[in-house]
């Protein structure tokens, strides 16, 4: 989506570890009129599918989530991240490794808003190593949901995640890959560019 490249090389701020910063306008401040495109763009991508319920993680695919789901008219379902063991009740958990913060959350989705029947969206802001979809994955499996698909904003295509969810089947569809990035010169190179 070039829109959305444009604005990764215009405001994106390239940090250590690989990390990719893009909080002015993405997972911090949010620009709207951004997000209304790339809800629009995820609808023409995921077009031939039957989507009913969209399932995100906290908090930065929160505001995204919500903005695509209007182009789907679909509710919004995200996991709670819990830093406490005591998980009870009626819940799907599993465990995700964060990227960015280095730890491990449990992440719990309640039964009463995804099961068997649902075809559920994935939608997050970062695919990087796959540990956030996969759990997100893991949770729609273990409700009997369908795994319609996934929709990614940014994809760290050097970093294996979108790489091997492709490869064991899920239709993974990002709208900005980035093959490589230079923290010393701030160059940011996009798969399919050249
Ligand atoms: P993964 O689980 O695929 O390794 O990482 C995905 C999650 O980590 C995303 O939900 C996102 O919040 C965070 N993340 C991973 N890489 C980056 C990055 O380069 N920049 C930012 N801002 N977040 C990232």
């Amino acid at each position: 989506m070039q829109l959305l490249k444009d604005r990764i090389r215009k405001d994106g701020k390239i940090k250590s570890g690989d990390v990719l910063k893009v909080d002015s306008f993405l997972n911090h401040q949010m620009d709207i009129k951004l997000f209304v495109e790339v809800g629009k763009e995820f609808k023409r991508r995921f077009a031939d599918c039957e989507v009913n319920k969209i399932l995100t993680i906290e908090a930065s695919g929160i505001g995204i989530a919500c903005i695509v789901a209007q182009y789907f008219d679909v509710p919004v379902v995200f996991a709670k991240k819990s830093k406490t063991k005591n998980i009870a009740g009626d819940v799907y958990t599993t465990q995700v490794e964060s990227y960015t913060h280095g730890r491990t959350y449990d992440v719990l989705v309640s039964k009463e808003f995804i099961g068997s029947g649902d075809k559920v969206l994935l939608i997050d802001d970062f695919l990087a190593n796959g540990k956030a979809l996969e759990g997100l994955a893991a949770i729609v499996k273990d409700s009997g949901a369908e795994l319609v698909g996934a929709g990614i904003v940014i994809e760290k295509g050097f970093q294996p995640g979108g790489d091997r969810l492709r490869a064991e089947g899920v239709k993974v569809e990002s709208l900005a890959i980035v093959e490589s990035m230079d923290e010393t010169t701030g160059t940011i190179c996009f798969r399919g560019d050249r």
